[in-house]
């Protein structure tokens, strides 16, 4: 088994909110600690990306206007080499305003509409209100199952198309859209969320899921050994606990 996984990690410059970043250092440490490297490949707007040479996509959550910003970079050619990239079956991980726009468009609660990439059947409206504050999930089977904590900020409600399945079900929060229970989207080996946080130093579980994910797209077959999660797990469970009884 190849000893490094190549993380592409998609506009840092414009993409990062509440500590996105935190998830390639928390990738990073978590393949480090099972003896495997991660390689990181920045691609800021205007660079030129290679998404072929790549086993992970990260891209973070961003305001409106930094999705505005980045629309030009994504039609000079980036929008189909990144749709071809998860046709291809790429493992992406897409925070918030980075989830948004690999979808149809968003249109913001003020009327800008950002024709985005269209690689997943879903579209974003923007809402006056925002969903703000500390939320929890349960991810479907196909994603691994496992209880995910996070904090939201997002004035986008996410609608998936037919057929198009969420990351996973609201156990408190908003979510996609406030409305019918769903959060995120799970399409091939795109995982889409509304969590920062960032969203995977709280929930190890998922992080694995995902990089066991990345790493089997090349290698079928392989799993991460397990760690000793404990007291990533109970940082976990005392947030959920929270979460659930609304203590914040
Ligand atoms: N601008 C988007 C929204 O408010 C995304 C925000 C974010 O990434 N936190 O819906």
């Amino acid at each position: 088994m190849s000893s490094t996984l190549k993380i592409c990690h998609l506009y840092p410059d414009l993409l990062n909110l509440y500590g996105d970043r935190g998830n390639i250092l928390c990738m990073q440490q978590r393949l480090k600690w099972r003896g495997i490297t991660a390689e990181v490949t920045e691609v800021p707007a205007g660079a030129k990306a290679d998404f072929k040479d790549a086993d992970l996509i990260f891209i973070g959550g961003g305001q409106d206007f930094e999705q505005e910003v980045l629309l030009s970079d994504l039609k000079s050619g980036k929008d189909q080499e990144l749709k071809a990239a998860i046709q291809d079956g790429k493992t992406v991980l897409a925070i918030c305003g980075g989830y948004q726009m690999l979808g149809k468009y968003y249109e913001t609660w003020d009327g800008v509409r950002c024709d985005f990439i269209d690689a997943i059947d879903f579209y974003t409206v923007g809402s006056k209100e925002r969903m703000i504050g500390n939320f929890a999930f349960q991810c479907g089977d196909a994603s691994g199952g496992s209880t995910v904590v996070g904090f939201e900020n997002h004035s986008g409600k996410t609608y998936l198309g037919p057929g198009v399945e969420p990351l996973g079900k609201i156990l408190a929060g908003g979510g996609n859209n406030g409305e019918d229970g769903g959060e995120g989207v799970r399409y091939l080996n795109v995982f889409g969320t509304y969590s920062h946080g960032p969203i995977l130093p709280k929930n190890p579980e998922f992080c694995d899921f995902l990089l066991n994910t990345a790493l089997q797209t090349r290698n079928p077959g392989f799993r991460l050994e397990p760690l000793d999660d404990g007291l990533e797990l109970a940082a976990h469970d005392a947030v959920l606990q929270r979460v659930l009884s609304k203590q914040e």
